[in-house]
């Protein structure tokens, strides 16, 4: 039985839930739908231009002040609000000015804003440790109109905020505090060079110090390039200690895959770079990558509402169980080579090959003569470090470049 259904029972028989957050098992997939759906329709324009991620970050703001977040940016400098934004609204709220013009004297904060964050805030209910901040995010932006068509972004990112707007839907309503503050957050400007979460760390509501845990949602209800993986990938787990282990604790839904894999497999993809750079631990949760990423088909019906369920559920526990634990995880730099990494991009091969196969038995052109040979090479390579059940730093600086050309080449 999964902890969500022992929360479930524990309810039907009038008793406290046992295991597991609070109010998780609320979690609900039309929910997450609806949020996809209108995140993703003509009414936010593809959330890319001034006027349309202006209307978005107001709109995530009312939502978190209707679900009982305090505003995350109350008595901050800066934080002036979207243009005829609402009083009621502008301290969720946080201006992002754009960088320096040549000649422009004004100090940042003084700048026109260039687009928003947005923060709701669950105070903590433990004096001694309440200042600390665990913090849930995914960037709101996208890529807008182009040549007169609509990017809805469902995937990239409205799947990830609809995790943050259900999360703070649970915890608004939860009589239950956690011990630490959490913090839900929506970036902008994520597709111009992270400039908002840039500017979020370089201006936090509180000193990064106390940021405990940084987890950002980036495209979670869609599979790596279409293969059947119930897989979501979850990054830099390596450079928290005791992280890894956290996430393996929390109770999960059994048909979700947790697939781990060093963040310097990817580079800075999303919004943990900041962060990462200022050495805050962080966890970065993605499907991957799939053709319609960046394109017109990145459209809510092609989405997997199951996973992005699993998925909130999932990061729902892990900031809960860091909000509330007797230690928080210490940034570290990588530790040894892990062999759980060689097992994701086994896993990954395993499923390319299938689907080759099943293209050539279908009489479908697979891969070319050099993919086949790329892809069955590494899975075998990657296979027998598996069954040693150890790799040294060589192997996996192999394993890494061998990853990094499947992503190029294949997928
Ligand atoms: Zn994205």
């Amino acid at each position: 039985m999964t902890g969500f259904a022992v929360c479930v029972l524990g309810l039907l028989v009038g008793a406290e839930p046992v295991g597991g957050a609070p109010g998780l098992w609320q979690v609900e997939t039309e929910r997450l739908r609806a949020s996809v759906e209108r995140l993703a329709s003509e009414e936010f324009g593809g959330r890319g231009s001034r006027a349309d991620r202006g209307q978005t970050a107001a709109y995530l703001a009312s939502r978190f002040r209707a679900e009982g977040l305090s505003p995350l940016f109350a008595g901050i400098e800066g934080a002036a609000g979207v243009p005829r934004a609402e009083e009621t609204i502008r301290d969720y709220l946080q201006n992002v000015p754009g960088p320096a013009q040549a000649g422009d004297e004004r100090p940042l904060a003084e700048r026109p804003a260039l687009g928003w964050n947005v923060g709701g805030l669950i105070p903590g209910g433990d004096p001694a440790v309440a200042d600390d901040l665990v913090i849930v995010s995914a960037h709101f932006d996208h890529l807008g109109r182009r040549g007169g068509e609509l990017y809805p972004g469902a995937d990239d990112n409205a799947s990830g905020v609809a995790m943050c707007l259900e999360l703070a839907r649970v915890w608004g309503r939860s009589k239950v505090r956690p011990r630490r503050s959490i913090a839900v957050v929506g970036f902008d400007l994520e597709e111009r060079m992270l400039w908002g979460s840039t500017w979020f760390a370089g201006h936090p509501p509180r000193p990064l110090s106390q940021v405990k845990l940084f987890i950002t949602a980036d495209m979670i209800g869609r599979a790596l390039g279409d293969l059947p993986l119930k897989d979501i990938f979850m990054l830099g787990a390596e450079h928290g200690k005791g992280l890894a282990e956290v996430v393996a604790g929390v109770p999960r839904d059994e048909g979700l895959k947790v697939s781990r894999l060093g963040v310097d497999f990817i580079g800075t993809r999303s919004d943990y770079g900041p962060f990462r750079d200022a050495e805050v631990p962080f966890l970065f949760f993605s499907s991957g990558e799939h053709p319609d990423y960046h394109s017109p088909r990145d459209t809510a019906d092609r989405i997997d509402f199951e996973k992005v369920t699993q998925v909130t559920r999932l990061v729902g526990e892990v900031a809960w169980t860091v909000a509330n634990a007797e230690t928080t995880p210490e940034w570290q730099g990588r530790g040894e080579p892990e062999v759980v990494e060689v097992e994701t991009l086994v896993h990954v091969c395993d499923q390319l090959i299938a689907r080759d196969e099943a293209e050539r038995r279908a009489g479908r052109s697979g891969f070319t003569a050099l993919q086949r040979l790329l892809v069955t090479n590494t899975r075998n390579q990657a296979r027998a470090i598996v069954e040693r059940g150890r790799l040294d730093a060589d192997e996996r600086g192999w394993l890494m470049r061998s990853a990094q050309l499947l992503l190029a080449t294949v997928l």
